[in-house]
C-alpha cells in the first residue's frame, strides 16, 4: 500500500481513536450498519457485544499502525480468516462487512464533536482500498485451507502453580500444526462460546501434546475458570494456529525476547524449539513478574540455558522481596547463571543499551507490551524490529 494512502489512514485513525466514546461509537456504528442490513448476522455473535465491539476496534487498529509492514499484516489477516472458519463466517459476510466499515467511517466525520475534521475523496478512497484489503485477505484465506477449524483435545494435568496462575497440558485427538510462538483459539466446557486466546508453552510434537500458562485475570469470564474449575478429563475445543512471533533466521541479527507473567509461554516454546537446531543466533531472554516468586518457570529456562550456550536468561521482578504471605524458599540462580534485576521490565532491557543490532519479540499483557516498545523505541531500537502478538 501506498506511504501516503498509509499516513492518511493512520490520521485518521488517531481522530476515530480519539478517546474511548469515539471507539466505542465507531464499532457501534459499524455492527449497527451490519446487522440493519443483515439482520441473520446478529446470531453469529455473543449477546452482549461490548467486548465484541472493543475487539473489532483493536483489530482494525492493529492492522493500519502496522501497514507498512504489509507482508506481515497480510500473513495476520490470512490466519485470522482460517481461524474465523469456526464462527462459519464466508466471503458474503466479509463482503457485507467491508460495506460496514466504510460507513461507519463514513459517518464519524463531520458529526457532533468531530466536526473540525473533514471527509475527502482522498479519504474515502483510503479507507476503500484499506476494506478491500481487509475483507479480501480474509476471505481469501478461510478459502485457502482445507485443514480442520478445530481440534479436540482432553485436559490430563492441571496444576495450580501460583495463586493466580495454572500450568494445563493436554493431549489433542490429532496433533495440531502450530508452529512454535503461535496462538490459537480454546473454547472450554465451563464457558461455552467464549473463546479466548492461549499460546502454547511447548513446540507442537506427534503426540498431540498442549501445554498453556494461564493467568487468571481478575473479573474475567473464562481465565478464573481455567485457573479454579479446570478438571482432568474436560474437553476443550481449540482453533486455527494464529500468530507470527518467529525467529527470522534469514537474518543475521541476534535475538532479544522479552516476557512478563504467563507471556512466556510464546518465547519458551520457540526456545524449546531451537534447543532442537544445530545452529542458532544468540538469543537474550528477559523473564519478569512483580514479585521473585512470581518466575515460576525459571527453573526449566536455566536448564535450557545450561545446554543451549546461545541462550542467556536474565530474571526481572518489579520488586525486590517476595510479599509477606509467600512461604517458598528463594530461588538461587544456578553457577553461571545471570542473576535477578530489579526494576520494571521495559526500563531494566533498555537500561543495556538501544538494541538496534536485534530482532525483537516481546509477549505479555497489554500494558506491560505498551510501556517495553515505547521503554525499547526511546533507547533506539527500530519500531520494524519488534514483534509483539495483537494486544487482547
Ligand atoms: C495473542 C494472545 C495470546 C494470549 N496468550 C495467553 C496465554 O498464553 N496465557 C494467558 O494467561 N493469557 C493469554 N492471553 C490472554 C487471554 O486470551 C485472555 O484475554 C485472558 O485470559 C482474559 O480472559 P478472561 O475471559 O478471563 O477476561 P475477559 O472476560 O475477556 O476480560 C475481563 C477484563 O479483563 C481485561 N483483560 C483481559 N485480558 C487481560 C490481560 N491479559 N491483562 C489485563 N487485563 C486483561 C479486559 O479488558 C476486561 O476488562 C492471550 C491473549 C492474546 C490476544
Amino acid at each position: 500500500m501506498d506511504p501516503e494512502v498509509i499516513s492518511r489512514l493512520q490520521s485518521s485513525l488517531d481522530f476515530l481513536a480519539d478517546d474511548e466514546a469515539g471507539r466505542a461509537q465507531f464499532s457501534t456504528q459499524f455492527y449497527n450498519t451490519l446487522f440493519s442490513r443483515h439482520p441473520l448476522y446478529r446470531s453469529m455473535f455473543p449477546a452482549a457485544m461490548d467486548t465484541q465491539g472493543r475487539r473489532f476496534f483493536t483489530a482494525v487498529a492493529y492492522v493500519i499502525e502496522n501497514l507498512a509492514q504489509h507482508r506481515r499484516m497480510r500473513k495476520f489477516l490470512t490466519q485470522l480468516g482460517r481461524d474465523h472458519r469456526r464462527y462459519g463466517v464466508e466471503r458474503e459476510h466479509y463482503e457485507a462487512a467491508g460495506t460496514a466499515l466504510r460507513h461507519a467511517v463514513r459517518s464519524m466525520y463531520g458529526t457532533g464533536t468531530h466536526s473540525r475534521n473533514s471527509w475527502t475523496p482522498e479519504l474515502a478512497d483510503a479507507w476503500s482500498e484499506f476494506a478491500d484489503f481487509l475483507v479480501g485477505t480474509l476471505a481469501d484465506g478461510a478459502e485457502s485451507d482445507t485443514s480442520p477449524a478445530v481440534w479436540g483435545g482432553t485436559v490430563v494435568s492441571h496444576e495450580r502453580i501460583l495463586k493466580d496462575l495454572a500450568i494445563v497440558r493436554l493431549e489433542t485427538d490429532e496433533p495440531i500444526p502450530y508452529g512454535a510462538g503461535q496462538y490459537v483459539g480454546v473454547q472450554i466446557p465451563q464457558r461455552p462460546k467464549m473463546w479466548r486466546y492461549f499460546s502454547p508453552a511447548i513446540p507442537t510434537n506427534p503426540f498431540g501434546q498442549l501445554e498453556f500458562h494461564v493467568r487468571k485475570v481478575s473479573g474475567g469470564w473464562v481465565s478464573p475458570a481455567i485457573v479454579g474449575e479446570t478438571n482432568v478429563g474436560d474437553r476443550w475445543v481449540i482453533s486455527t494456529p494464529l500468530g507470527g512471533l518467529e525467529v527470522d533466521y534469514t537474518n543475521d541479527r541476534d535475538v532479544l525476547m522479552i516476557g512478563s507473567g504467563s507471556g512466556i509461554a510464546p518465547l519458551r516454546a520457540q526456545v524449546m524449539e531451537m534447543s532442537q537446531r544445530s545452529d542458532n543466533p544468540r538469543v537474550h531472554l528477559f523473564v519478569s513478574g512483580r514479585y521473585p516468586c512470581d518466575l515460576y518457570d525459571l527453573e526449566t529456562l536455566w536448564h535450557v540455558s545450561l545446554s543451549n550456550p546461545w541462550l542467556t536468561v536474565v530474571p526481572v521482578s518489579e520488586e525486590s522481596e517476595n510479599p509477606w504471605w509467600h512461604t517458598g524458599p528463594p530461588l538461587e540462580a544456578p553457577f553461571g547463571m545471570h542473576s535477578r534485576l530489579t526494576g520494571p521490565i521495559g526500563k531494566v532491557v533498555a537500561q543495556f543499551g538501544s538494541w538496534a543490532d536485534r530482532q525483537v519479540q516481546i509477549s505479555g499483557s497489554p500494558s506491560m507490551v505498551k510501556t517495553t516498545v515505547y521503554a525499547l523505541r526511546a533507547g533506539g531500537t527500530p519500531l520494524d524490529q519488534i514483534q509483539h502478538d495483537p494486544l487482547g
